[in-house]
């Protein structure tokens, strides 16, 4: 690629030259082999390059603009993108099929160079696509093995120093040989990936061939570390001496694992190959880190890696007989460093390898080659559409400014500078600016891959199930309150288990808490907002003690999965820690000052309020609204579905525990249909935030709106309802992308999310493989109750809700096509289990399309083009959430402006907002109100007064802040 053809092209100089022509133009490369005619690939050509429209030298804009889709120069246009996308992906892809890969090996061995195969594929999804992966293993080895190992030998490649070694070598990853691959559940994931790698291993101990485990993202690692460890210690492949496994030297924790894995390899008795890399997914680490909120887990500086590289260099060639030394790096100073060692050391250079990438680097992995050494080329092979996605890494990572290749051929840095030292580089890397510290940062999610998160989860789950069982009355005042009437509140997992018995109030005792709440209002809010936001503070942080005890509790009240139960508890506190930083802002009073004249705007409580909540985030949203209404200074009578009323039990203890006085919160567990009338009708209420289902969301509406002679003020109505969210996927989106953000946007919590996909409207050239991939996607998910780490899909609320929604998907199999029917049978006696259903080719009229079921429902809804897509997915009473997968710029423009929703996602999830980064809310008939976790919703809790005051006494004023 550093040939003079390649630059002729000029298109990686440009690129270069300029970061957003390269997004432009690697963007466009990623969609490339996905689109099927001529006209799309000019439009997206133009669509693409109009956004960086003035970055594009005069020659470029001109052809672009004559190239128009149906003319000439149009068509040669795109056919020149297309031969020239190809013949770049050409540079790095040895192939699609077994023949082709077997004239490119053979070529790589005619070099003298030895070689690793590596299938590129889409992201596994589902267990077909498992097992296709595990199958092309199986025919490579058994395909190739025969002929390559019947070739004349050339020593240098074909041996070590002790005698030949396997000509045919494969390296695979451990996540595509299972579509569950979850560090949450190490154990079910292990047993399902371990199943389709012994066969392989098999297949190549028989041929003669060797494997080697890829290592991924971080997230991935230990749990591949650990079967690749696991399979290598079984009787059969104890003496398997060809296999070996990477380390990531960008990882600080590099020194670590290799010091494990030598101890390990020393209990095996039988050595290992291990692959020295950087590490490849650094910009990806980085990211998801800051997404989420951990730590980063790789070197944060290029020369920390090198430095990390050359100390395990070092080790591995100092236990040379254990760990084989293969070094996979372009980088001249890191593989002399290495040779340097090997020679010290006296380790034979036939017992240690150089690898490099195909297509890169080619004059460098001669040189090595003509020096003596092995030289092993990382071979990928496969089809075109995960081809272009490797091409794009392989061209940013070529690009980018830490690129040795970058440095030592484009960039003419002197040799000196090259071959310095890492830790003298170190002194020249120029300090990073600081970033700004936020007031708000969101609490970070678990992560589940520690095994310590794990136990903990674990062990909270275990002390809850002690816990059942239990009494828990109203409390009104700070008194303790029993009724006669009570609801017992059961494991939807397991049906028999009774969770806690709650009492359930009469109207008498709503009364009583909304007299409760007014008789505290006075007090409560002359409190210094600032003391208020305290109280949060203090509710956050016992939260954040009792995290895994609260998410414990959601799991076995309300059929949560491990991972939605723990984003639930981090919502909950980001609530209680934002709206603490907005009230201190807005409780500073806006000044408009003249000379003899001081106006202030400032915000008032506006009195009690009643909060209703729904089961379905049974801590966040009751936290939500109850912690916004007392941060303004509002008492609260807080109401939680019948439901999830331990869980709101267990938020009342820490409110209490952290000393909130006495009627400031009151718990009102009870029936809606008895207890709504006196909270919502009560002449004492001053605003009632509700968030629930649409039905009950507008009857209170409707019953709020009328006045009570008695009242004292018109009642304030917050309202955030259900949804009919939709999906539209394009013609040309990226269904690796697609089909999984549809999954987990569908079915996540059984679909019980008022956030949840339940239309997938997918235009039509993407229509058949999209619904293909989606239903062996859906099949794979993983049905079981929701204490099991490896649920993805638990059951439904309760037994109305089951009833509910096998009713709808009756009804809807009269005059829908069902494609994937899932009762979870197996799992009726236990709880109230319904599986993912989808129907496709859905009537976008039906009831199917238009009403919320509210679980694990998915309607398929086929659209002509583009237009049609968003004429569909606004046909809908409701506004809530919708998303867009596409990779048209010009289509995406047009889903901002035109899509009618809350909440819009692009190319993601439509489901987990998080406060501040995704203020949650919907439009038309799905609320009323701001959004909640926005900087504007503690306002609907409180009064806008504006307070003028004349300060001119016998013709003297003080003088205002501006004159000052
Ligand atoms: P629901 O409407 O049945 O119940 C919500 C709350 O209202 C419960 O506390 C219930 O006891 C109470 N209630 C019921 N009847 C009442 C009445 N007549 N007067 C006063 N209160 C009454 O809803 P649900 O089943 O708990 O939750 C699911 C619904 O909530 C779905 O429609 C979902 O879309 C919606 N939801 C919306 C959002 C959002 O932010 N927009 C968030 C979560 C859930």
């Amino acid at each position: 690629m550093f040939e003079r053809r390649w630059w002729d092209d000029r298109i990686l100089s440009w690129a270069m030259s300029d970061e957003s022509v390269k997004v432009q133009m690697f963007r466009f490369v990623d969609v490339l082999p996905t689109l099927k005619t001529h006209d799309d690939i000019i439009r997206h050509l133009q669509e693409y390059f109009d956004e960086v429209d003035a970055h594009l030298s005069g020659a470029v804009r001109l052809v672009l603009e004559y190239s128009q889709p149906n003319t000439v120069l149009g068509r040669a246009l795109a056919l020149n993108a297309l031969s020239n996308a190809r013949r770049m992906a050409e540079q790095f892809i040895a192939g699609t099929k077994v023949e082709e890969v077997l004239q490119t090996v053979s070529r790589i061995r005619k070099q003298g160079f030895a070689f690793t195969l590596n299938l590129l594929g889409e992201a596994i999804l589902s267990e077909e696509e498992a097992d296709v992966y595990q199958q092309t293993y199986l025919n490579l080895i058994a395909g190739m093995a025969p002929q390559v190992n019947s070739w004349p030998e050339i020593l240098q490649v074909d041996s070590d120093q002790q005698g030949p070694i396997p000509r045919v070598n494969v390296s695979l990853k451990l996540s595509a040989l299972y579509s569950q691959f979850n560090p949450t559940d190490p154990l079910g994931t292990a047993d399902a990936v371990k199943s389709r790698l012994r066969p392989i291993m098999r297949q190549a101990r028989a041929h003669g061939s060797y494997v080697h485990v890829d290592v991924e993202q971080y997230a991935h690692k230990s749990l591949t570390t650990k079967i690749f460890k696991q399979v290598l210690m079984e009787d059969e492949f104890r003496d398997f001496p060809d296999v070996g496994i990477v380390i990531q030297a960008y990882l600080p924790e590099a020194d670590r694992d290799l010091r494990d894995l030598l101890a390990w390899v020393k209990k095996r008795e039988t050595p290992i190959w291990v692959r020295l890399v950087k590490g490849a997914y650094w910009d990806y680490e980085m990211v998801v880190a800051k997404a989420r909120g951990w730590p980063v887990p790789v070197f944060r500086k290029k020369w920390q890696s090198d430095d990390s590289f050359e100390r395990q260099t070092r080790f591995l060639m100092q236990n040379h007989q254990w760990l084989r030394p293969a070094l996979g790096s372009h980088n001249l100073r890191s593989l002399a460093h290495a040779i340097a060692w090997a020679q010290m050391l006296n380790v034979p250079q036939s017992a240690y390898e150089i690898q490099m990438l195909y297509g890169m680097g080619g004059e460098q992995a001669q040189l090595f080659a003509e020096m003596g050494h092995r030289v092993r080329i990382y071979t990928p092979f496969g089809e075109s559409i995960p081809g272009m996605a490797y091409l794009v890494r392989r061209l940013l990572e070529n690009t980018s400014n830490d690129s040795f290749l970058r440095h030592s051929f484009v960039e003419n840095i002197s040799v000196e500078d090259l071959m310095m030292k890492p830790t003298e580089a170190r002194t020249q890397t120029p300090q990073q600016p600081e970033e700004p510290v936020k007031s708000f940062v969101n609490e970070p999610h678990t992560d589940f891959s520690k095994a310590d998160a794990r136990e903990a989860m674990q062990q909270a789950i275990d002390e809850v199930a002690g816990q059942f069982g239990q009494e828990y009355p109203l409390i009104i005042k700070g008194r303790i309150v029993e009724t006669q009437a009570s609801i017992e509140s059961r494991n939807p997992s397991h049906k028999s288990q009774i969770v806690g018995t709650v009492s359930a109030a009469t109207p008498d005792n709503a009364a009583d808490a909304i007299q409760a709440a007014r008789d505290a209002f006075r007090k409560w809010s002359r409190l210094k907002p600032n003391y208020r936001a305290e109280y949060l503070e203090l509710a956050a942080a016992e939260m954040r003690n009792h995290r895994f005890e609260l998410a414990a509790w959601e799991v076995h009240e309300c059929g949560k999965p491990w991972s939605e139960a723990d984003a639930d508890v981090t919502e909950a506190i980001d609530f209680c820690m934002y709206y603490a930083a907005q009230i201190r802002r807005l409780s500073v009073p806006q000044h408009c000052n003249v000379p003899g004249e001081e106006n202030a705007y400032l915000y008032r409580p506006r009195g009690v309020v009643v909060v209703i909540a729904p089961w379905n985030f049974p801590l966040a949203i009751l936290t939500g609204m109850t912690v916004a209404a007392l941060v303004t200074g509002n008492t609260v009578v807080m109401k939680p579905a019948e439901q999830s009323s331990v869980t709101a039990a267990k938020l009342m203890e820490i409110l209490t525990n952290i000393g909130i006085p006495d009627g400031v919160v009151n718990y009102l567990p009870g029936i809606g249909e008895e207890i709504g009338p006196e909270l919502v009708g009560s002449p004492d209420v001053d605003v009632i935030a509700f968030t629930g289902s649409r039905a009950v969301g507008l009857s209170i509406n409707r019953e709020a709106a009328a006045t009570d002679d008695r009242q004292r003020s018109v009642k304030q109505v917050i309202t955030e309802m259900g949804g009919k969210n939709a999906i539209i996927v394009d013609a040309d989106a990226d269904l690796d992308e697609a089909v999984l953000g549809v999954v987990n946007s569908a079915f996540s919590y059984s679909g019980q999310k008022c956030s949840a996909c339940s239309r997938a409207i997918v235009v039509e050239p993407a229509y058949d493989s999209f619904l293909d991939r989606l239903i062996s996607a859906t099949k794979s998910l993983q049905i079981g109750p929701a204490e099991l780490p490896s649920t993805i899909i638990g059951p439904v609320i309760d037994e109305d809700a089951q009833c509910r929604i096998q009713e709808f998907i009756e009804l809807a199999k009269q005059d829908c096509q069902i494609k994937l029917a899932s009762s979870a049978s197996e799992f009726a006696a236990e709880g109230y289990y319904v599986g993912p259903n989808v129907f496709a080719n859905v009537d976008r009229n039906s009831r199917l399309a238009q009403e919320e079921i509210f679980g694990p429902v998915l309607a398929v809804i086929n659209a002509i083009d583009f237009d049609e897509a968003i004429e569909i997915a606004n046909d809908t009473d409701y506004g809530l959430t919708a998303g867009v997968f596409s990779r048209s710029p010009a289509n995406l423009k047009r889903a901002r402006q035109e899509l009618q929703v809350g909440n819009l996602y692009i190319n993601r999830d439509i489901t987990g907002a998080l406060v501040e980064r995704h203020p949650f809310g919907g439009i038309k008939m799905s609320g009323i109100g701001s959004k909640s976790g926005s900087f504007d919703y503690l306002k609907q809790f409180m009064l806008p007064i504006n307070i003028s005051e004349n300060t001119m006494r016998r013709g003297f004023a003080p003088l205002t802040d501006r004159q000052k």
